[in-house]
């Protein structure tokens, strides 16, 4: 029986592996998970592509040939840096970081954006569609999504950017990339506008339905299947025994793959949520209270979240899969600002999730301790995980893996403030600073934004 995707809130059809790729957001607002997980075989050490594509194929419901799909995978993870793909390296006895930032922008998020990408190109080619992919970033999530889409004939990517307000590494990142189907939009405004600009494009029906807008955020559920492997390559690396991840967390999608490793079959003891300041989850798995807060800036700037657009799978879960009572949860959450999950709830969660904050001093020691014992330079992101880890660590003998989510030269100012060392850009990146730059400074206005990707959109198709 092909696999099957159900609604986290339980109203919407269910939907085949393509559909809900191309989907987004299910129809009553909630978000697809698989109608049951399907099980992992245990597998022994092998390369990552042959890993990956054994993990994914049970969620692919049968719509995708075997062949294409592994070639997919295939040139997904050759572009990496790094032979092994997401390589371990043991920091302190007993506790590993798993590097996933080999990818084209140096960040966890390539590992699935890459392949999301690639899957986007072939069935949209399938069905003769295409789509113009919209996103604000603050700096970090725009890249990713660029270097996902360029090249691609069935898409175009706009990107929009607050113009002088994301650092010049990150800038450059997305608007060095020649290609003509990306447009780097920087936005005479802040974060804040570019992602109000963009919700005005997507709330404007008969605009989103003539061009064809789509999104490519964190609630895609490709990207949590392709993130499933990371977690499956650790513990096969491991021996397979029960092993504990910590995981910096942001909206949720990183870890929650984690935990559907677990619901796969594989051995999993903790599971360690870091949050920096903004501790919405840290929160959240202490008290079963879920509260929204402003957002403050901090060094890891892919964690200055308000709400985690990934917890409402988890939520889903712990209510036993009662898409009622997780639509509720919801409701009640945007109506007042905050809701409570059940005591029963929380009491399975826990039994496998352990949560803390690190706020900015602790995230600067970590990086610095680290450095110090190992010489070895860590990214703010990763530290909170380490951080996170150091703290919630039984003292049994099982192997914790923190998931090293950015290389520590795209965070340089922070890394040097810590450690007095200047992380350096790969080999690959080292010219960043010599190409040339394309992007298009527009104002503060959604009419402007809308008439530039209306002019810009599908000319090179
Ligand atoms: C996005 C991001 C995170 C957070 O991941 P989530 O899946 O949103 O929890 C952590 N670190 C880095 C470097 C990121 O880019």
């Amino acid at each position: 029986m092909s696999l099957r995707y159900v609604s986290t809130r339980g109203a919407a059809p269910t939907l085949g592996f393509s559909d809900v790729l191309l989907r987004g957001l299910a129809s009553d607002g909630g978000l697809y998970v698989p109608e049951r997980w399907p099980e992992a075989p245990l597998a022994p050490d092998r390369p990552y592509v042959d890993l990956a594509v054994e993990v994914m194929t049970p969620f692919l419901s049968g719509e995708i040939e075997a062949a294409t799909f592994a070639d997919l995978v295939s040139e997904s993870y050759t572009a990496f840096g790094h032979p092994e793909v997401a390589p371990l390296v043991e920091l302190a006895d007993g506790l590993w970081l798993m590097e996933l930032f080999h990818g084209p922008t140096l960040a966890f998020k390539d590992v699935a954006l890459q392949l999301l990408g690639r899957l986007l190109q072939f069935e949209l080619e399938r069905r003769g569609e295409r789509v113009t992919i919209v996103g604000a970033t603050s700096g970090d999530t725009g890249s990713a999504a660029i270097e996902a889409c360029r090249d691609r004939p069935a898409l175009d990517v706009f990107i929009l950017h607050p113009h002088g307000r994301v650092s010049e590494v990150q800038r450059r990142q997305m608007t060095t990339v020649g290609s003509a189907n990306v447009h780097n939009i920087a936005i005479e405004g802040s974060f804040d506008d570019c992602q109000d600009i963009v919700k005005g494009m997507f709330a404007d029906e008969s605009y989103r339905s003539r061009h064809r807008l789509a999104a490519i955020n964190s609630i895609n559920f490709a990207r949590v299947m392709a993130q499933v492997v990371y977690y499956s390559a650790a513990a096969a690396r491991l021996g397979g025994g029960p092993i504990s991840f910590a995981v910096p967390s942001g909206n949720f999608g990183n870890v929650f793959a984690g935990y559907g490793a677990m619901r796969m079959g594989l051995k999993v003891d903790r599971l360690v949520v870091g949050s920096n300041r903004n501790d919405v989850l840290t929160r959240f798995f202490h008290t079963g209270r879920l509260e929204i807060r402003d957002v403050v800036p901090t060094m890891s700037p892919s964690m200055d979240i308000a709400v985690s657009s990934n917890l409402e799978r988890l939520l889903f879960e712990a209510l036993g899969r009662d898409g009622q009572a997780t639509s509720a949860l919801m409701r009640e959450l945007r109506r007042k600002g905050a809701a409570e999950m059940p005591q029963w709830a929380m009491s399975r969660l826990r039994a496998v999730f352990s949560a803390a904050r690190v706020d900015e001093e602790a995230t600067s020691r970590v990086m610095a301790e680290v450095y110090a014992r190992t010489g070895r330079l860590i990214d703010p992101h990763t530290a909170v995980g380490v951080g996170a880890a150091l703290e919630c660590r039984g003292d049994g003998d099982v192997p914790t893996v923190a998931l090293s989510t950015a290389h520590p030269a795209k965070f340089p100012d922070a890394v040097f403030a810590a450690t007095g060392r200047r992380p350096v850009l790969p080999e690959r990146l080292a010219d960043l600073h010599d190409r040339p730059e394309r992007l298009c400074v527009l104002p503060n206005d959604l009419a402007a934004v809308q008439r530039f990707v209306a002019d810009n959109a599908g000319v090179n198709a």
